[in-house]
């Protein structure tokens, strides 16, 4: 199957490419992104009973796609490092209705696992195939970055440089980070924001001089964010196989819930219904940042008079929701999408007509909570015996507020609990700040946390404590790219 450009063709580039090289250049004609030409049909029947695996092997087969099948088991054998290879994403129930997805059971114990585990191998033997050299750039707010650096570690043909602001993570998510020791990875914490982190690679994209330097070391550029196709590709087979865990028979509607910041995760639901999974709709619950509940319920998407708020779920502190513009395309075609894009890139917002607000409703509602929302949700469920972490949390309001039909809800948990501890003490009224006041470390919150709940700490995060810091580099923003030169 060939893939083709959300905004059309410039002319310059290919107008339909393989999957190899949509992933590898992930960047499409007039900062467009890759879309596959069309959509397979799932045959649930056949599907049903398969093993994660198995099921994951079919659905990519499905696409097309020019990886061999030894590759792709390589691939997709990463699962097998998960908690129970058996069964990587755990569907548990907690009543009316709604069941948990639980999508962190990876080795970095976030939702980022699912895709970029396997996503890493298939990247890294597409460079040795082609006898080329990459460099991959990442910004991170947190979850991002730990499973970029786990997923390549030690990949030939691949180089690493991950950027997190100095503070802005939590301690988890920075040990994670710096005590990653692959000679192929660099880590720099920078003197800034999550946004300045992401504005200062984009200048280095569009540097002259960097690129210039690139190019003499013979090194070429991708993407391991969410705008790269290899990631949701990903990403549509945990619903299908959420589904098969909650029905009683196929063809039994359910919705899907999906906490959403760069709507990754939600597009990989939209292709499985577009593939012909009974959904209902796709349910978006996002945090303060209601960017994405303003375009859903209103049809506009404004950054007008908007900052980026800091919340407590973190990785969904995002304005710019990639996503979004896939699901336009697959909805309005490449000529609306490009008129809509330039809008937001112009004037910084744009709006649907009411024709296409109703196409967009059929398929997604949303609505979001405030972090006192999600304390309480953290709090009542802990009560029931159910223990969920600050972006999942968010999904509770959503499922309340949205269902319509009596029908099942799956959705989905995107982080263990145990990466987000200072929040889970404050959320279940724990003190979080100890006898001289102040504020409890990670450490000590999942220690209280284990001891009070009998909760256990996963193998990966207590290690993370005991493990050398490598990585000591924070660096003011002018000094990011002599630093990324030195390093390749
Ligand atoms: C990345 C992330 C999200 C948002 O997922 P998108 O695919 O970007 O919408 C939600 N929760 C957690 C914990 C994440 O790491």
């Amino acid at each position: 199957m060939k893939f083709i450009e959300t905004r059309g063709n410039d002319g310059i580039k290919n107008s339909r490419v393989n999957f190899s090289d949509a992933i590898l250049s992930p960047s499409a004609s007039f900062g467009g992104l890759y879309i596959p030409e069309n959509l397979p049909k799932l045959d649930l029947e056949k599907l049903q009973n398969l093993e994660y695996k198995s099921l994951a092997l079919q659905i990519l087969k499905s696409f097309e796609i020019d990886i061999s099948d030894e590759v792709l088991k390589e691939a997709l054998s990463l699962y097998d490092n998960f908690d129970d290879p058996k069964n990587p994403v755990p569907v548990v129930s907690i009543g009316d209705d709604l069941y948990i997805s639980e999508l962190y059971h990876g080795p970095t114990r976030a939702f980022k696992d699912m895709a970029l585990q396997p996503f890493g191998k298939v990247l890294s033997a597409l460079a040795q195939d082609r006898e080329e050299n990459y460099l991959i750039l990442a910004a991170t707010s947190g979850d991002t970055g730990p499973a970029t650096l786990h997923t390549f570690k030690n990949r030939e043909n691949i180089k690493v440089v991950c950027l997190y602001p100095d503070g802005g993570t939590s301690d988890v998510q920075r040990l994670q980070m710096v005590t990653e020791d692959g000679e192929n990875l660099k880590v720099l914490g920078i003197d800034g924001s999550f946004d300045d982190a992401q504005t200062s690679l984009k200048n280095l994209l569009k540097s002259e001089e960097f690129l210039g330097e690139l190019k003499a070391k013979n090194r070429k550029l991708s993407a391991a964010n969410s705008v790269n196709f290899g990631r949701i590709i990903f990403q549509t087979i945990y619903h299908v196989w959420s589904y098969f865990q909650v029905v009683e028979e196929i063809g039994e509607k359910i919705y899907l819930t999906v906490p959403s910041g760069n709507f990754g995760n939600a597009l990989g639901g939209f292709y499985a219904k577009m593939m012909g999974l009974p959904v209902e709709k796709i349910l978006i619950s996002s945090n303060s940042n209601n960017i994405l509940t303003d375009l859903i319920t209103k049809g506009e998407y404004s950054l007008v008079g908007r900052e980026v708020q800091n919340t407590k779920s973190p990785a969904m502190d995002i304005l710019k929701s990639s996503n979004v513009e896939r699901v336009l395309f697959h909805l309005f075609g490449a000529d609306r999408t490009k008129e809509l894009m330039e809008s937001l890139e112009n004037r910084n917002s744009y709006t649907l007509s009411p024709k296409e607000l109703e196409i967009f409703q059929s398929h997604f509602s949303a609505s979001f909570s405030t972090d006192t929302e999600c304390f309480e949700v953290i709090d009542s469920h802990f009560d029931r015996g159910y223990l969920m972490d600050p972006h999942t949390a968010t999904v509770l309001k959503a499922h309340e507020e949205l269902r319509e039909e009596e029908y099942k809800n799956v959705a989905y948990s995107t982080a263990e609990w145990t990466k987000f501890s200072p929040s889970i003490v404050e959320a279940l009224g724990i003190t979080n700040i100890d006898e001289v006041g102040k504020k409890v470390s990670d450490r000590e919150a999942l220690e209280t946390i284990s001891d009070r709940t009998g909760t256990v700490v996963s193998e990966e995060i207590e290690a993370l404590f005991e493990k050398e810091e490598i990585h000591k580099t924070v660096v003011p923003i002018s000094e990011l790219q002599k630093e990324i030169l030195e390093f390749i």
